[in-house]
């Protein structure tokens, strides 16, 4: 008991026989209406019509396309995502930059580069001419 009146389980409990013993149903006009009117709910409630049979598979159905529904939203939702990531994928892959064929245009020029600097390391070496004498050259370039 909270003060005065009863709570709600303190009412529910007296129409199941197991409530307060302190007598305040009796004298609280508020308490006993409160009483009153959860009795009157319990008699509606079991008093309700039997469930049929038509009933019972109606609602079984109900139940079970609610469930399908569900399952298609979630196979629906499930594959989207799955195209989308692979168009993506698959854009990613198209876009990109192709490494091997940009690495085959700068090898290309690394080999030109490196054919001429082994041609000049070639000369150096085959030369008969003293590397000594390269500067002297210079001095007798036609103009
Ligand atoms: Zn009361």
């Amino acid at each position: 008991m909270n003060g005065n009146h009863w709570t709600n389980d303190e009412v529910v409990d007296h129409l199941y026989g197991v409530g307060p013993e302190d007598g305040h149903e009796r004298e609280c006009a508020e308490c006993q209406w409160r009483i009153v009117e959860l009795q009157a709910r319990r008699e509606a409630a079991a008093s309700g019509d039997a469930v049929t049979a038509g009933f019972l598979r109606s609602q079984r159905l109900a139940i079970a396309g609610r469930i399908e529904a569900r399952r298609m939203e979630l196979q629906a939702w499930w594959r989207t995502p799955v195209w989308v990531a692979v168009m993506a994928a698959l854009a990613l892959v198209l876009s990109a930059p192709r490494p091997a064929r940009e690495a085959t245009v700068a090898g290309g020029l690394n080999l030109a580069q490196d054919a001429e600097m082994y041609l000049e390391i070639y000369q150096s070496i085959s030369s008969e001419e003293p590397r000594a004498l390269a500067p002297m050259h210079g001095l007798f370039e036609e103009q």
